[in-house]
């Protein structure tokens, strides 16, 4: 069975096969962990972005990583939380799905995940994580990845996932 751990710290640093990315639609960049990204993976991550054409919501596409220790970035785009009947909780399981699929495609064995949304996008933490973890659970098994980490910026964003992997 394939492992799930929660990492805290800056998921630019990770090196695994494929980093998450919190993007938005446009995919030429943003704030906060998107910033982040870019800013660590150099101006060919916002080239490629350019060639994608934008990326719905609830869904993801894939670049190389360039300069960052990953070798591929899935850019997830999750919902803005507009008090939760909107249809937020389906699209942020679509983001973690995308991201399953894709790692299948690319044969990704080891992925870390930000806590998509849950910035500027406000969708509430407990309620993020629930489904993250449900979610990726779900696709486990038929993807190939044998490594999956929750990268939290911040402490109460890592214990919330904590708790939910201690308790199942
Ligand atoms: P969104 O627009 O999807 O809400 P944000 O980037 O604003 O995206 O926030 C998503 C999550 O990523 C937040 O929990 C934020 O604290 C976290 N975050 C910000 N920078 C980083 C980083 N360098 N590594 C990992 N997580 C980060």
């Amino acid at each position: 069975m394939a492992q799930l751990e929660v990492f805290r710290g800056d998921i630019t640093k990770l090196q695994v096969d494929a980093i998450v990315n919190a993007a938005n639609t446009s995919l030429l960049g943003g704030g906060g962990v998107d910033g982040a990204i870019h800013r660590a993976a150099g101006k060919d991550l916002l080239r490629a972005c350019e060639k994608l054409g934008g990326c719905p919501t609830g869904s993801a596409k894939a670049t190389p990583g360039f300069n960052l220790p990953a070798k591929w970035v899935f850019h997830a785009v999750g919902p803005v939380w507009n008090g939760g009947s909107h249809n937020e909780a389906d699209l942020l399981a679509g983001c973690y799905h995308g991201c399953m699929e894709l790692a299948r495609e690319h044969k990704v064995k080891s992925i870390a995940f930000p806590a998509i949304s849950t910035g500027v996008y406000h969708f509430p933490r407990q309620q993020a994580a629930e489904i993250a973890v449900r979610t990726v659970r779900e696709q486990l098994p038929s993807s190939g990845v044998e490594r999956l980490i929750f990268c939290c910026f911040d402490e109460p964003t890592a214990q919330i996932y904590e708790k939910i992997l201690d308790r199942e």
